[in-house]
């Protein structure tokens, strides 16, 4: 029974890495890509996805192991944490382990293109103030930054639109 449950834990600990992987290979290839630094690609992050899984569960303490949340304190599993740049990506952040933080999804999203120690320096401050305030300008930073995801995605989805039409467009010159 135990060894069905940790088998099955195991195989959801692989798929979630791989996926979560896949995440940190596309968003590093396209802040290179924005960058126009050409050749940095998918060889952009500097380790491999084993590497990225020993580096989890050395943090986590094991694949069901549990860690805080470095901005929040609050404890995430596999499950739960998400790939966090201290200084993102489109701030020159670098895609090493070194730049990686665990962080929850909520204090990922917030913190937006913040840098680490102003996430915390602000978490600091809103914690001072009445729950309602703090509340409100949470919600404002998550609102936010869920829009600006949705406005880069539909960015992409233009730019493919757009290219398929020149496409055809070019073809019916010939
Ligand atoms: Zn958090």
């Amino acid at each position: 029974m135990v060894n069905n449950r940790s088998c099955n834990f195991h195989t959801l600990f692989q798929r979630l890495t791989a996926q979560r992987y896949q995440n940190l290979v596309r968003r590093v290839s396209r802040v290179a890509g924005n960058r126009a630094l050409g050749g940095l690609g998918a060889s952009a992050v500097p380790f491999t996805l084993s590497d990225y899984r020993e580096w989890l569960k050395t943090i986590l303490g094991g694949e069901q192991g549990t860690c805080p949340c470095e901005y929040c304190g609050s404890y995430v599993t596999i499950e739960t944490t998400v790939n966090d740049h201290r200084l993102p990506l489109s701030r020159g952040g670098s895609s090493g382990f070194e730049n990686l933080a665990i962080s929850c999804a909520r204090c990922n999203n917030q913190k937006g293109a913040m840098s680490g120690p102003a996430f915390r320096d602000l978490m600091r401050l809103l914690n001072s103030w009445q729950y309602a305030d703090r509340h409100d300008v949470l919600h404002r930073l998550e609102t936010a930054t869920r829009l600006a995801i949705d406005e880069q995605r539909h960015r992409a989805i233009d730019a493919k639109h757009n290219s398929v039409r020149y496409q055809r467009h070019f073809e019916q010159r010939l």
